[in-house]
């Protein structure tokens, strides 16, 4: 990471003036920073973005209101948005290979949000409505509107489950993508775990959707975008590949050819800030076709853009453009190939027993334990993680049956392939030690758990010296 000792004096400064106005605002940062440099954080959605980029964040760019897209603002005064956006987007454009980048979303959420509205606006068309002179949701009245909703109700996603590896934004039925659409959802083989496309073509087949949703938060294997697109295809659905855990690995070119999603999808969402290593965002990539649709998402379902955020994404993106990002990006899956195979090595069972991505998810049913004891059990020990259900997890959504480890964030430290293994071994001596305890009334407790302090004391000591050897932002005094 870049010059950060040149940034030591400018960030205590900064912090001082904040601590003037509301120390524990600044005490948090502080410790924020500490407790980042001493636990092993392996939540696979996390990162460390460089310091260019948090500093990019914290400017006056953040004071303007740019409503609207690049030379078609609502305000007055927004030649400098404008350049961060072009920029930005110019960035996005050439790294991923896209016809057309939209980076306003504040969230991957945001950004599915956008891509719904935008293929809606796009593909349905309203015969419902042609009385009113109405052709798509751009153009609507409020009684419009009103006979839209239910015309809505009609439309159809079918996406990854939820307990497969899926996200909420996929039509999980509590989310709002589970409302807007009439959802069906895709899981994975009872037997390999792995995507089985032959399923999910019949599942299209049979419910023809609108929209086909391809991607996963808490898959451990890659996908071939290119079959994805043969089904949708088939089927007439527009293909939605939603990118936010591996864009980096996209960006990094480790995901090329069938594998990348970018030439086969028709609309691509990604968050910024997971594998790509950017600043907390969104960002949705499509065809030329989608522009004027995707254009249309703030006001729609966006408030005004973050400048200071979107000038960020521009610093990131430009980081990821250098060779060092591709070199990052191998590292990051041979990482967690080495974890996954330390920790088998130790006896663990993993989902689809193994990885190719930057994930792994732990069965945590051998070590007695659920999701949720685990967790804890590491997060005593220093390591960061989080629990994730399994393929039908016999706990639910919420004590689940596993945990997902992920190897972004520690590869930025520079971890290796030997240090995985190390990792691996912490794990497997935390999970080994735990045991599960019982209720009162003698049945086996989803929560509470027995961790001698010895081991934690061991783990987290071979940790911290793990962590000094490959010390976050070197040179940051802070
Ligand atoms: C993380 C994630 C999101 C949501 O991103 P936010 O920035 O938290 O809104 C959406 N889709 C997938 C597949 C994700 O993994």
């Amino acid at each position: 990471m870049p010059d950060a000792e040149a940034l030591s004096g400018a960030y205590h400064t900064l912090l001082s003036a904040i601590g003037e106005v509301e120390p524990r605002v600044a005490e948090a940062t502080r410790a924020e920073l500490a407790d980042q440099r001493s636990s092993l954080k392996l939540i696979a959605s996390e990162n460390y973005a460089s310091l260019p980029v948090l500093a990019t964040m914290g400017t006056w760019l953040s004071d303007k209101y740019a409503e609207g897209t690049v030379g078609h603002r609502f305000y007055a005064g927004c030649q400098n948005i404008d350049t961060v956006e072009a920029v930005a987007a110019e960035h996005a454009r050439e790294l991923f290979g896209a016809e057309y980048a939209y980076v306003q979303p504040h969230s991957g959420i945001d950004a599915n949000l956008v891509a719904f509205w935008a293929i809606l606006a796009h593909h349905v068309e309203t015969p419902a409505l042609a009385e009113h002179g109405v052709k798509g949701v751009n153009d609507l009245s409020e009684q419009d509107w009103e006979t839209l909703r239910r015309k809505f109700g009609d439309q159809r996603l079918l996406g990854m489950s939820l307990d497969a590896g899926g996200h909420l934004t996929h039509g999980f039925r509590p989310n709002v993508s589970g409302k807007m659409f009439h959802q069906r959802s895709y899981g994975t083989d009872p037997e390999t775990q792995l995507l089985d496309y032959d399923a999910v073509a019949s599942a299209a087949r049979e419910f023809k959707p609108l929209i086909l949703v391809a991607g996963y938060s808490a898959y451990p294997r890659r996908v071939n975008f290119a079959k994805m697109r043969e089904i949708a295809d088939e089927v007439g659905a527009v293909l939605m590949v939603d990118m936010a855990h591996f864009s980096g690995l996209v960006a990094g070119k480790v995901f090329t050819g069938d594998e990348d999603p970018i030439p086969h999808a028709h609309v691509v969402t990604t968050t910024t800030h997971k594998s790509l290593r950017g600043p907390r965002g969104g960002m949705v990539l499509a065809s030329q076709e989608y522009a004027a649709d995707v254009d249309r998402g703030c006001p729609m379902v966006l408030g005004g853009p973050l400048g200071n955020v979107m000038a960020a994404k521009a610093v990131a993106f430009a980081e990821a453009r250098r060779p060092e990002f591709q070199t990052y990006a191998s590292a990051v899956v041979d990482n967690a190939r080495a974890l996954a195979e330390g920790l088998m090595n130790r006896g663990a069972t993993l989902v689809t027993g193994g990885t190719d991505n930057h994930l792994v998810l732990l069965d945590t049913s051998n070590y007695g334990l659920t999701g949720r004891q685990a967790e804890a059990a590491l997060l005593d020990a220093g390591i960061v993680t989080n629990r994730n259900a399994v393929p039908n997890d016999p706990n639910g959504a919420w004590y689940t049956t596993g945990v997902r480890l992920g190897t972004p964030a520690l590869t930025s430290r520079g971890f290796t392939v030997s240090d995985m293994d190390d990792v691996a071994a912490l794990i497997s001596d935390v999970l080994s030690a735990t045991s599960a305890r019982p209720t009162k009334d003698g049945k086996p407790g989803k929560a509470r758990y027995d961790l001698a302090d010895d081991v934690v004391e061991h783990v987290r000591t071979t940790a911290e010296s793990l962590l000094s050897t490959r010390p976050l932002y070197p040179g940051l005094s802070i």
